[in-house]
């Protein structure tokens, strides 16, 4: 069957963002060219799907990846880059919804996710502009404040290293008054996302992992006691098979057909770029250089890059863009947060797709034995799918459960996914209710 895929992913065309543009030179990743064997094949090559391979071939497996286009071609190219501790939900909603035990667990695994970043980059000498400055999160209106303020609760119960700024401290850290109150969470950080990508991959492939750039994954399937996973360039046969695909999730795979892609909602996110700012606005907005993102369910997040160029994300359209007037909202929000940026060109912008799920969580799946999914970080991707990808690969290559943070479930599907245009826009005209009447 032909890939669904192809008219999405041409390898050819790397997408154009600022990252694209600052990163360092690619490690080579040349395409599958015959039939090859191996304990674990990984499909994809974002965060979830290097970390996966890095941590499997640390723990004794040989493994390949295969990558439709060049790694970090997807959303772990193209974020904010912003490294940031936890999940969307608050710890305590989390005990709720699974049990205190299996709660606690998943949640000291998700707080956990920056260090196991910033380790991999101090390990392997990764070249990505990383800083460690912490992680503001204004409230965007007065009201919101108080879910903020519940939120830092359970945090420092739980003993991390967060703090609260009253708004003109918050104003001072952030260069605007814009904002109201803030949690200020020292775990978080900043990297340049793409440069983290590729040192990843360098990083696998001193680990002894094959990487395949330009090989789209067309199938998956049972043969024999193994699996068996098809690109152009020939057949992977693989004792276990690894989908980290997440929001661009879409190959044939017989059994599954494309359950998998209905049980996540595919969400575009924007950015914009500044050209570089002056001195004086550089000392001026982001001053300690943390990342924020604000209080909204339709959250506005941005940060300085290395560049001391201003970077804003949030919605997109429920389309990938098509010309700069596309990016009008997120220009109009930048300039509105920082009125002295009002003549500030802008050098950048550009999407990616991240994947939502119906309960804000991560979700892993092994419908099969040997067959492994692990997706849907919801926004938080960057700590959280290095952290679930580097346990998807040790439990491979273990076989050992007890490494995952979180409980194996069936893939649950979206109902009337087809129609989640619809849904998102009404979903998007509630949530923006729910913003404004947040006062
Ligand atoms: C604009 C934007 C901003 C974001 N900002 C942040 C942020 O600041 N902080 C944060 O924590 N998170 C952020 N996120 C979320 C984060 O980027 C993602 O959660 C994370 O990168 C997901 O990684 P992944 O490896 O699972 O998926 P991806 O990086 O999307 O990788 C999936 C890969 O699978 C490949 N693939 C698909 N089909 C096939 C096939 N058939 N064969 C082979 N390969 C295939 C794709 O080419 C792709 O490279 C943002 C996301 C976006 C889009």
């Amino acid at each position: 069957m032909a890939n669904p895929l192809a008219s999405m992913i041409d390898p050819k065309s790397l997408p154009p963002s600022l990252w694209a543009d600052t990163v360092e030179e690619a490690p080579a990743a040349p395409p599958l060219e015959n039939d090859m064997s191996c304990d674990l094949a990984v499909v994809g090559a974002g965060f979830t799907g290097l970390s996966a391979a890095l941590h499997a071939a640390r723990d004794g497996a040989s493994v390949i990846v295969l990558e439709a286009s060049e790694p970090g071609w997807g959303a772990s190219g193209r974020n904010g880059g912003e490294v940031l501790p936890g999940l969307k939900l608050l710890p305590d909603e989390i005990c709720d919804l699974m049990g205190k035990d299996v709660g606690e667990k998943l949640v000291a695994f998700a707080e956990g996710g920056p260090d196991l970043v910033f380790e991999l980059i101090e390990r392997y000498a990764i070249k990505c502009e990383a800083t460690r400055s912490g992680w503001l999160r204004p409230a965007h209106t007065q009201g919101a404040e108080d879910g903020l303020k519940e939120n830092l609760r359970q945090l420092v119960e739980r003993g991390h290293a967060a703090e609260w700024l009253e708004a003109p401290d918050a104003a001072v850290q952030l260069g605007t008054d814009t904002w109201h109150g803030a949690i200020l969470d020292h775990r978080g950080g900043t990297v340049q996302p793409f440069g983290y990508a590729r040192g990843l991959c360098r990083a696998a492939l001193e680990e002894g992992v094959r990487v395949c750039g330009n090989s789209p994954v067309s199938e998956v399937k049972r043969a024999g006691d193994a699996w068996q996973v098809t690109a152009p360039g020939g057949q992977v046969k693989a004792g276990k098979v690894l989908l980290a695909t997440n929001a661009y999730t879409g190959f044939h795979c017989p059994g599954l057909n494309d359950r998998l892609a209905r049980s996540i909602m595919p969400v575009t996110s924007f950015i914009v770029a500044t050209e570089p700012l002056s001195d004086n606005l550089q000392k001026t907005i982001l001053p300690q250089g943390q990342c924020f993102s604000d209080s909204r369910r339709f959250l506005l997040y941005g940060r300085k890059d290395a560049g001391g160029r201003l970077l804003l994300g949030g919605r997109g359209l429920m389309r990938e863009p098509k010309r700069p007037e596309d990016f009008g909202h997120i220009e109009k929000a930048l300039r509105q947060a920082y009125p002295m940026l009002a003549d500030v060109k802008i050098s950048h912008r550009w999407s990616g797709r991240l994947a939502v799920t119906p309960d804000y969580l991560p979700h892993v799946h092994e419908p099969e034995p040997g067959l492994l999914m692990a997706l849907g970080y919801t926004g938080r991707g960057v700590a959280l799918a290095t952290a679930l990808g580097g346990a998807m690969g040790t439990y491979a290559a273990t076989g050992d459960r007890s490494h995952l943070p979180l409980p194996v479930t069936p893939i649950t599907t979206i109902p009337f996914h087809g129609a989640r245009a619809l849904y998102a826009g009404a979903l998007f005209t509630w949530y923006r209710a729910l913003d404004a009447l947040s006062n």
